[in-house]
């Protein structure tokens, strides 16, 4: 089925694919909530929003009917152009056939990176971020960057032959203490080998505790050993960290940034722009599904929209 779609593409069905989809999460949404509104309230949201999501989507159709992917390109393509400093960052973690849904089959994540290439898109590292975000150092065009949670084996075994194979850079936020002991994770040597042809190494705290649930002490420990521990096996400064489980606050923000790190990425779904705290960057997670590749498309697409009103950084 996902083979069959990925080779015959019918661009009408995708576009009311796409109307379906976001209406339905509105409807449910509205339906969830309704005890909190009286029904004439309720009615009127529900078609404002209809009203909203129709326009915003008639605005991505693609005009010449060539297909969604070249619309899904043009969106994305607008999108930083128009706002230089809405940049796509998206996170995996496995890369591998286990079918669940934060392990992305192999031949999939192969697919979405060809997809990405073939659209012109173009993979920057976490300085080509930061140095943006702050300094409004120029990105290339459709930029993204691309990031792996964890550190497990099956990035090396499986996503970094691909990227290499294609030219393309993406970071890894590593569990320290998982690094060469535990089972289905990196090492040090792989990660270094990596380094070597594009990947980024990070960090990903020392074990991998949900950061919220810790003390003042044992928050500055995952953040200074870790860093302090992948600076020693690296050679070189470590400065981006990834919150495990993307639990965060302001206080382990302030935190993360007196540790010496120059950004930290969660799991808020969105695009980074200008508005994103960089101790709190927001990525957009893939995920999985029943028709992965077809989901990583609209995902890719319509996160722009997303934020066009205003759904995202609340
Ligand atoms: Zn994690």
């Amino acid at each position: 089925m996902e083979k069959s779609w990925q080779k015959t593409f019918d661009p009408a069905a995708s576009f009311r694919y796409n109307i379906e989809s976001i209406t339905m999460r509105v409807g449910g949404f509205l339906v969830q909530e309704r005890k909190h509104f009286k029904k004439p309230v309720l009615f009127f949201f529900a078609i404002l929003a209809l009203v909203l999501i129709a326009f915003g989507t008639y605005t991505l159709r693609p005009s010449n009917r060539a297909g969604m992917a070249q619309a899904a390109t043009e969106s994305a393509a607008q999108s930083p152009q128009q706002n230089a400093q809405s940049i796509l960052i998206l996170n995996y973690h496995k890369i591998d056939t286990l079918m669940h849904s934060l392990s992305v089959n192999p031949a999939d994540f192969r697919w979405q990176m060809e997809y990405l290439k073939s659209h012109g898109y173009n993979t920057i590292t976490p300085d080509d971020l930061i140095a943006n975000m702050e300094e409004g150092k120029p990105l290339p065009n459709n930029p993204v960057l691309i990031t792996f949670d964890d550190g497990y084996l099956d990035n090396y075994k499986n996503a970094y032959p691909v990227l290499k194979e294609l030219g393309m850079k993406a970071t890894i936020f590593v569990v320290t203490d998982f690094m060469g002991g535990k089972k289905g994770y990196l090492d040090w040597s792989k990660c270094r080998e990596m380094e070597k042809h594009g990947i980024t190494i990070a960090s990903h705290t020392v074990d991998h505790k949900s950061m919220t649930d810790l003390t003042d002490e044992q928050l500055k420990h995952e953040l200074v050993d870790s860093k302090k521990a992948a600076e020693e096996a690296l050679g070189h400064s470590v400065d981006y960290i990834a919150y495990p489980t993307g639990a965060y606050n302001l206080h382990i923000a302030d935190m993360t940034k007196e540790a010496g790190y120059k950004a930290a990425f969660t799991i808020k779904y969105g695009n980074a722009d200008k508005e994103s705290n960089v101790y709190a960057i927001e990525r957009v997670p893939v995920f999985h599904t029943e028709n992965t590749n077809r989901d990583f498309v609209e995902r890719i697409s319509y996160t722009p929209l997303f934020q066009q009103f205003g759904w995202k950084k609340s």
